[in-house]
């Protein structure tokens, strides 16, 4: 007998309940058969991903449709059955994913609040990184220490630490380190340790 996978009894379990369930109502089959072929993703591209929030590392499917202009439609977010990390499951916060996409309260560009400003501004992300790097050259210029008291040379930033989110990939988490590292730092932190 072939193996029945979670993904493909999940999708049989979806249709015998519906059928069944409006069977049981009063509806004809054919009403059920209905139901299951207006599925709201039946046809869509599958796109899988991994959540973005914590170290979990938790995989998502995405389901897209294309529009008939070109554009592409977010239709679904949710976990992947398949997935042994999750295997189909996602925390309430995982569970929201398809609003990073679709919110109507999504900031979609860099936003600067002046010192002494009461208010946030839309900035360029040129400009954005115009001034991260400024301030980090200011920083580092007015804390670098080139030896210590006993006259040792160590030559660290004392005046900025970094802290490295749990979405880093193993590459990107080494390529931080080696940037960091490269500007003297010696507070170095990560959300997770994995
Ligand atoms: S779904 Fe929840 S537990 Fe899973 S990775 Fe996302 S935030 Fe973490």
């Amino acid at each position: 007998m072939p193996e029945l996978t979670r993904r493909a009894f999940l999708k049989l379990s979806a249709a015998g309940t519906g059928a069944a369930g409006l069977t049981a109502l009063g509806f004809d089959t054919a009403s059920a058969v209905q139901v299951t072929q207006n599925f709201r993703i039946a046809g869509a591209r599958e796109s899988h991903s991994v959540c973005p929030y914590c170290a979990v590392g938790c995989a998502l499917v995405a389901y897209t449709q294309d529009n008939a202009d070109g554009s592409r439609r977010l239709l679904q977010i949710e976990g992947n059955p398949d997935s042994p990390v999750n295997e189909g499951r996602l925390c309430p916060k995982g569970a929201t994913a398809m609003q990073l996409a679709t919110s109507a309260r999504r900031v979609e560009s860099p936003m600067y609040r002046a010192p002494g400003s009461d208010h946030w501004q839309k900035i360029t992300w040129d400009d954005l990184l115009n001034k991260l790097a400024q301030r980090i050259k200011d920083a580092r210029d007015a804390t670098f220490v080139a030896q210590d008291g006993s006259g040792n040379t160590v030559n660290r930033t004392e005046g900025i630490a970094f802290a490295g989110g749990a979405a880093f990939s193993s590459e990107e988490g080494y390529f931080a380190t080696k940037v960091m590292r490269g500007l003297g730092l010696v507070h170095l932190e990560q959300q997770a340790r994995v």
